[in-house]
């Protein structure tokens, strides 16, 4: 028996699929810098500064860093809207912007991220998913 097929129409899925595109992904690009190390309680923390720069032909309501280190981290804090989490030597940092979307063409001052860790701390790699693709 023939059943006409339906045609699913849910945004969400529709920025899943946007999402996982290699052109959705790659739409990203960012970067974080090692601003300072204060002192806290004896122990050092670092503060990173994150910026990103969006450029598509589309609107983001979010975006991912996911940023590797020369060493294990712990998130810490962080300012602004958003989530933090480490694992092992890679620290992951989620924001959603859907309360002002970013611009087709837009940079993004995101902002500080504080992790803990040993001396000598560095960088070795940035990477930036999308996770809210949308058109207007
Ligand atoms: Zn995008």
């Amino acid at each position: 028996m023939y059943q006409k097929p339906t045609i699913l129409v849910n945004s969400d899925l529709q920025e899943g699929v946007y999402a996982a595109s290699g052109a959705a992904a790659s739409c990203f690009s960012g970067s974080a810098v090692i601003d300072s190390t204060p002192q806290q309680n004896g122990s050092p923390y670092y503060e990173l500064w994150l910026t990103g720069t969006h450029s598509g032909d589309h609107y983001s309501n979010g975006c991912q860093y996911i940023i590797s280190f020369n060493q294990n981290v712990t998130f810490f804090d962080m300012d602004g809207e958003g989530t933090g989490s480490s694992n092992g030597s890679i620290l992951t940092v989620n924001y959603d912007t859907s309360a002002r979307a970013i611009k087709p063409s837009e940079n993004v001052g995101h902002g500080r991220v504080r992790v803990t860790a040993g001396d000598n701390l560095e960088i070795i790699g940035v990477q930036m998913i999308e996770t809210g693709a949308f058109n207007k």
